[in-house]
């Protein structure tokens, strides 16, 4: 059973969560705030640090200058993102509804537009739509909202067996439940390109059948490569020339 992470593994977003997050970020802060229309490097560069879409509006006012200045986020992440939320007096549930408020609005409106943001990996692409023509069941775990996720993955013809999004909870949680649900026999192949997100699932009692990769395309921060834990590999597309089960 293949299960995969939707964001850096499957489809390139990048462009759409900088147009998304500017979005967000113009409609909470005041109106005297400019952001530029494409994607400055700063934000390319924190994006690999993210796990929520929510964190991305407090990323792009940042780069605005509000809340914490945007080098504070590549020295501690997690600190300059709380220093950011008390100082513009912003919360997490109110982020992430603008956020879907902007996205649904964007598909609403345009959703051809919406669409073309994103850019499948096209190795990726080859290998999905090969599972799916074999009958063979994948799924996607990603901490984006199912339904989102899964309007990109119809825009392509893809047919996941099931999409955990991140109404599902975190992704040791769903990987345990679907471990004690049988959902795979033997061994799962998990593809990430969090590496901590790989690093808690290497360190969860009970997910010992879960084969942890890395890819190497995906939104990753200098230091991911280096020093990679046993239990850990790294997935290449040329890789991915082989097929999955050749992969364990
Ligand atoms: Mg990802």
């Amino acid at each position: 059973m293949l299960i995969s992470d939707f964001d850096g593994v499957i489809v390139d977003g990048m462009q759409e969560y900088w147009w998304s997050a500017r979005r967000v970020a113009l409609a909470l802060l005041p109106d005297t705030a400019v952001l530029p229309e494409a994607l400055p490097d700063q934000f390319r560069q924190l994006r690999p640090r993210v796990l929520h879409g929510w964190e991305m509006g407090v990323l792009a006012a940042a780069i605005a200058g509000w809340g914490a200045p945007a080098s504070a986020f590549a020295v501690d992440y997690s600190e300059a993102l709380a220093t950011s939320l008390d100082r513009l007096a912003w919360s997490p549930e109110q982020l992430t509804g603008t956020l879907d408020a902007v996205r649904q609005g964007a598909i609403a409106n345009d959703r051809s537009a919406w669409l073309a943001l994103h850019r499948p990996y096209p190795w990726m692409l080859a290998e999905l739509q090969r599972l799916d023509a074999a009958g063979e069941p994948w799924r996607v775990l990603t901490t984006k909202s199912a339904g989102f996720t899964g309007e990109l993955l119809a825009s392509h013809g893809l047919r996941p067996q099931r999409i955990h999004g991140r109404e599902d909870g975190p992704k040791t949680e769903v990987l345990l439940r679907l471990r004690s649900e049988g959902v795979w026999r033997d061994r799962a192949l998990f593809l990430e390109d969090r590496r901590l997100t790989l690093e808690d699932v290497l360190a969860t009692p009970g997910l010992e059948t879960v084969d942890c990769r890395l890819v190497s395309w995906g939104y990753l921060l200098p230091e991911d490569l280096r020093g990679l834990p046993p239990g850990l590999a790294l997935l290449t597309p040329e890789q991915l020339e082989q097929p999955f089960p050749q992969q364990f």
